[in-house]
């Protein structure tokens, strides 16, 4: 039988949550389900969600709880996401959105929540360098840009700099992950689903901490859930 598995990484904006999301959505062949490629997804395509969010995000502000638990949803219930497992990344971004995660996910519950912890001078520093690829939002550097012309290396799509990478939108993006955000670390610690990671250091070296991290906690699942069926 499938283990399902079901991931969230929590980190600051330019933590590098995406860059580890999409490593460990390949490692495990999960879904990677991260809100804000989502929206911005929306954005350009105009579709209703895409018109009301645009005035959020170019501000660096939080969309209404109630539209991205529904893109959650939606996501979550079909697929890979829903056969295999998935990674959550940019979402719950606050309490209220973390226990409507837990209702939809009932009577199943997530696996581990990783902080991937950065110091936020690094943090500035990265965002400043960091390009996105405007159509599949893979993520470059001005150190590490894609191979020809700023043209993505993935998908031919036009490399730029994201419009809420304005000094002011990631001071409020920072604030905001302060203030609502951050309490999701006691909170998911509280519910014995916290693993805490250093963000520092070359992509793979962090990646590999990750998985060795998640790893462990898999192999404690599986000897439950086998102890489990031997207990009945
Ligand atoms: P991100 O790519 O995760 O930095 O998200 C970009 C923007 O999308 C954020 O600044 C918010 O405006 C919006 N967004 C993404 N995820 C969420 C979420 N879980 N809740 C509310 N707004 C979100």
């Amino acid at each position: 039988m499938t283990q399902i598995i079901r991931l969230i990484v929590l980190g600051k904006q330019g933590a590098g949550k995406g860059t580890q999301c999409i490593r460990l959505s390949r490692h495990y062949v999960i879904e990677h389900i991260a809100t804000g490629d989502m929206l911005r997804a929306a954005v350009k395509l105009g579709t209703k969600v895409g018109l009301e969010a645009a005035e959020y995000m170019e501000k660096g502000e939080l969309i209404p709880d109630d539209i991205v638990i529904r893109l959650v949803q939606e996501r979550t219930s079909t697929g890979i996401a829903h056969e295999r497992g998935f990674v959550l990344d940019g979402f719950p971004r606050n309490v209220h959105q973390a226990e409507m995660l837990d209702d939809l996910l009932t009577p199943e519950s997530l696996d581990a929540v990783v902080d991937l912890r950065v110091p936020t001078n690094l943090v500035l520093k990265r965002i400043a360098s960091r390009r996105v690829c405007a159509d599949c939002g893979t993520t470059y550097s001005t150190a590490k840009p894609p191979r020809v012309d700023w043209i993505c290396d993935n998908c031919g799509g036009e490399v730029v700099q994201r419009d809420d990478d304005t000094e002011a939108a990631i001071q409020r993006r920072l604030d905001l992950y302060e203030k609502e955000t951050k309490p999701l670390i006691a909170f998911y610690r509280e519910h014995g689903k916290l693993i805490e990671i250093s963000g520092v250091g070359q992509e793979e070296i962090v990646s590999r901490r990750l998985i060795m991290a998640i790893d462990k906690i898999l192999r404690q699942k599986t000897t439950r859930i086998s102890a489990d069926g031997d207990n009945k």
